[in-house]
C-alpha cells in the first residue's frame, strides 16, 4: 500500500488526505495546530465561501497568476464537483451574489466537520500539534519528513510520497507560516517573490484617514502610475484609519499589488461615475440656483455622504461661508474636478497578516500541472496556496486549493 504524508491540515491538506485515502493510500496528515482547518474557520467572515458557481471561463478569469497552470486541475475537478462533494457529505449549499457558494447554514465549521469526518471514516491518521521541520530527500526522491511533536522531540517519518499543503504566508496566526516555501527552496526548487494580495492599502493624506468608517457604493476607483492607468473598476470601497479597503481595493491589490509594493501611486475615486463632468456641473448649478442666497456649506450637503462633505469643501478650495451665487465658474469647475477625481496617494500595501492570500510561491515551472508533483524531486507534491497561483475573491482561492489537492492526491 502506498504511504502518503500530507503536510498541513488546511483546506488543501484535508482534501488531499480524503482523496488519497479514497485511492487506497495509507495517509497520515500532519498539522502543527491543535485543530484542523484553522484558516477555513475564518473564511468568508466565518461563512466560508467555498467555491464559485460561475462558468469555467470565469474560474480561469479569476486567476491572477498562472491561470494556464490550472487547466488540468480545474478540468480534473471543477467547482460543480466541489459542490457535489460537499452536498454528498451532508453540507447543503446556497449560491449568493456573484455566484459565491456558501454552506446553507452560514457556518464554515460545517465544511471543516464534513472533511474531518470523511478523513476519519477513510482511516486517515491525523496528528495534530505536529510540526514538520524539513523534508527528507535522497537521490532526488522525497521519502519522508522530520517532524516535532508536542514533546518537541524530533522524529523521522518515512513515506512513499509527501504532499506539501502548508498554505501561504498570510494570516500567520492560522498556521500558514510559509514553511512550504522553505521546504521547496531547501529541495532546490524556485520560489517566486511573495506579496500580500487581496489586501488593504495605505494612503498618505490625512483627509483620507479622517473619513475612516465611511463606505462608498457605486463609485469607481482608478489607480495611476504617473500617466499610466494601472487599474480602474466600479463598485464598493471603505475608508479606514490607515487608508482604504473593501472589494474594489482588494481586487486592485490582486491586480497591481506588486507595483504598489515598490512605489507610491496615485488613486482617484470618481464619486459620481454615472454623471459626466457636464451633467455633474449642471446638477451642481441646479442646487446652487435653488439655494441662491445660502452659504456653500449648506447647499453642498445633498451631493455627498455627510462625513465626506467637510473634506470635499476643503478640497474644492471654496470658502464654506461663501454665498453660492458668489461662487465663480472656476471654483465650480474645481468642485466638479475633485468630485470626479477625489485624489489620494497610495503609499503601499498592508502587511501579510491582513492579506487574504499570498501572491507568489512555489514556481509552477517546477511542478507537473497534471499531478502537482515536482518535476525534479520524485515523490514531492504541492497543493493549495503554497503554489504560485492566486485568485480574486469569490470562492476562487478555495477552488484552487480543492482542485490542486485533488490532482496531488491522485498523482502517480
Ligand atoms: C480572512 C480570510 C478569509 C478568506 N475567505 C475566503 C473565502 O471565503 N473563499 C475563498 O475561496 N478563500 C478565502 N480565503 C483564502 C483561503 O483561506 C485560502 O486560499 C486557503 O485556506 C488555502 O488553503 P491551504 O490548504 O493551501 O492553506 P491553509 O488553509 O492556510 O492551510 C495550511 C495548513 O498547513 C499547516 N502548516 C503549515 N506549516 C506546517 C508545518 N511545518 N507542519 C505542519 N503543519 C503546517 C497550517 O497550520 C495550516 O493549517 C480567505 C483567507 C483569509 C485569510
Amino acid at each position: 500500500m502506498r504511504k502518503t504524508i500530507v503536510v498541513g491540515g488546511g483546506a488543501a491538506g484535508m482534501f488531499a488526505s480524503v482523496f488519497a485515502a479514497q485511492m487506497g493510500d495509507e495517509v497520515i496528515c500532519l498539522e502543527q495546530n491543535e485543530k484542523l482547518g484553522k484558516k477555513l474557520y475564518i473564511t468568508g467572515k466565518g461563512r466560508c465561501n467555498f467555491t464559485n458557481a460561475g462558468t469555467m471561463e470565469e474560474l480561469f478569469d479569476s486567476i491572477m497568476s498562472n491561470s494556464k497552470f490550472m487547466y488540468s486541475a480545474f478540468y480534473g475537478y471543477n467547482n460543480f464537483d466541489v459542490m457535489d462533494f460537499f452536498e454528498q457529505s451532508g453540507v447543503e449549499y446556497k449560491v449568493e451574489r456573484g455566484n459565491r457558494v456558501f454552506p446553507e447554514s452560514d457556518h464554515a465549521w460545517d465544511v471543516i466537520d464534513a472533511l474531518h469526518e470523511k478523513m476519519r471514516r477513510l482511516g486517515v491518521r491525523i496528528r495534530l500539534n505536529t510540526k514538520v521541520l524539513r523534508l527528507h530527500i535522497d537521490n532526488n526522491q522525497c521519502d519522508g519528513v522530520f517532524m516535532e511533536d508536542e514533546g518537541q522531540k524530533e522524529a523521522f517519518l518515512g513515506a512513499d510520497r509527501v504532499i506539501v499543503a502548508t498554505g501561504g504566508f498570510s494570516y500567520q496566526t492560522t498556521g500558514s507560516t510559509g514553511d512550504g516555501y522553505r521546504f521547496a527552496k531547501e529541495a532546490g526548487l524556485a520560489v517566486t517573490d511573495l506579496y500580500p494580495s487581496l489586501v488593504p492599502m495605505n494612503t498618505r493624506e490625512d483627509y483620507v484617514k479622517e473619513l475612516q468608517g465611511l463606505s462608498l457604493r457605486n463609485v469607481s476607483l482608478s489607480i495611476y502610475d504617473e500617466q499610466k492607468m494601472l487599474y480602474s473598476d466600479f463598485g464598493e470601497m471603505l475608508f479606514t484609519h490607515f487608508g482604504i479597503t473593501g472589494p474594489l481595493v482588494l481586487t486592485a491589490s490582486a491586480m497591481v499589488g506588486p507595483i504598489i509594493k515598490k512605489k507610491a501611486v496615485q488613486g482617484y475615486i470618481d464619486l459620481k461615475p454615472a454623471l459626466s463632468e457636464e451633467k455633474l456641473d449642471e446638477r451642481i448649478l441646479r442646487d446652487f440656483e435653488e439655494g441662491r442666497n445660502k452659504q456653500f456649506k449648506n447647499v453642498i450637503g445633498g451631493l455627498y455622504p455627510a462625513k465626506l462633505t467637510p473634506v470635499m469643501i476643503r478640497l474644492s478650495g471654496i470658502n464654506p461661508e461663501k454665498k453660492v451665487n458668489e461662487i465663480s465658474r472656476e471654483e465650480r469647475k474645481n468642485l466638479v474636478a475633485v468630485t470626479k477625481r477625489f485624489p489620494m496617494t497610495i503609499t503601499g500595501l498592508r502587511d501579510f497578516k491582513e492579506a487574504i492570500i499570498t501572491k507568489g510561491g512555489v514556481s509552477v515551472r517546477e511542478v507537473n500541472p497534471k499531478t502537482m508533483e515536482s518535476k525534479k524531486i520524485k515523490g514531492l507534491y504541492f497543493a493549495g496556496e503554497v503554489l504560485d497561483v492566486d485568485a480574486l475573491t469569490g470562492g476562487f482561492n478555495l477552488q484552487v486549493a480543492w482542485s490542486t489537492a485533488y490532482a496531488a492526491a491522485l498523482g502517480e
